[in-house]
């Protein structure tokens, strides 16, 4: 099972105590007049002191308290479970949230004498669990090595999108908004590009096909592409949406109610797309939605093309 649970991340202030862990040494802070400090501060809580030094301890103290989890609190614990989640007090009197290891739930009793264990996560931090003094538990422990930090390199794109199920009338009614999406990546429309869409369809017409004759003659000074071909480019544009049609049979492309090319892309320029849901009913087969997808040149307000695509939910 890859690691995929929740690390420390250091900061300024506690970094020390994270190097402490990571050479299977704990520490902790000592203000000037004697007081011990736990969590990492600024300052000592009961004096006010802001001349600290951070002291090795031997980390032997005892249970202050302990409850067993049974129910994961994330999923990502589940493989720990039951989970003896506690308070150790140090010999220094200062109290550490920690798991016990190495003992059975019943054996735990409050005051008993317990000893660190440094538990080395891959690559990340080194974590501070607790033992009974008395038992064999090792003092440091691995996770596996196999075990790859699934959680240093959490992706950006990762965010959960939220599941709209067609069969639910309402919440499919609650995409339908005035705003649009983010934009999607950008794709460039070059002269290569049109000529072989010129092939393809037929329409080699010198405004997009001639460069020559465009820049003598055309309004525009330049070839331009096709608005069927710029339509078409559209599955080369990927809109970040934030929900995902989810629980059909069955998804039906039924059209455009509207196609309108009102501006022209010019060959070379970018072009970028975003979108919108414009209306969503029931009809006798299902779902069916009304997006409107407008694609424009990079950095031009009027759209080039305007797209109302009708998908029916089955
Ligand atoms: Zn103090």
């Amino acid at each position: 099972m890859a690691w995929n649970k929740p690390l420390p991340r250091p900061t300024e202030i506690s970094a020390p105590y994270w190097e402490g862990l990571k050479a299977h040494e704990v520490r902790i802070q000592q203000c000037d007049r004697g007081h011990s400090i736990f969590f990492p501060r600024t300052h000592c809580p009961v004096c006010g002191s802001r001349s600290l030094k951070w002291n090795k301890v031997s980390g032997e103290g005892k249970l202050y308290s302990f409850t067993i989890a049974r129910i994961p609190t994330m999923p990502e614990f589940t493989d720990e479970m039951p989970q003896a989640l506690a308070v150790v007090e140090l010999e220094e009197g200062v109290r550490i949230n920690t798991t016990m290891v190495g003992v059975e739930p019943e054996a735990l009793k409050i005051g008993m004498a317990v000893r660190p264990v440094f538990d080395e996560r891959p690559g990340e931090a080194t974590l501070l669990r607790f033992t009974p003094r008395a038992g064999d538990f090792p003092s440091v422990i691995k996770a596996d090595a196999d075990e790859a930090p699934a959680a240093a390199v959490v992706q950006e794109d990762a965010a959960p999108k939220r599941k709209i199920s067609a069969k639910d009338l309402d919440a499919m009614k609650s995409l339908v908004s005035e705003d649009y999406s983010p934009w999607s990546n950008e794709f460039t429309v070059t002269q290569d590009v049109i000529n072989d869409f010129a092939k393809l369809s037929g329409d080699d017409y010198w405004i997009h096909t001639d460069p020559v004759q465009a820049r003598e003659k055309s309004p525009f000074g330049t070839t331009i592409a096709h608005g069927a071909l710029v339509q078409v480019l559209s599955s080369q544009l990927r809109i970040p949406l934030d929900y995902e049609v989810v629980d059909f049979n069955n998804m039906v492309n039924y059209g455009s109610d509207r196609l309108r090319f009102p501006s022209p892309v010019p060959s070379g320029c970018k072009i970028r797309a975003r979108a919108r849901i414009k209306a969503v009913e029931q009809v006798k087969s299902g779902v069916q939605t009304t997006m409107e997808i407008n694609i424009h040149v990079v950095g031009q307000d009027r759209p080039s093309v305007i797209n109302d695509l009708v998908i029916l939910y089955m």
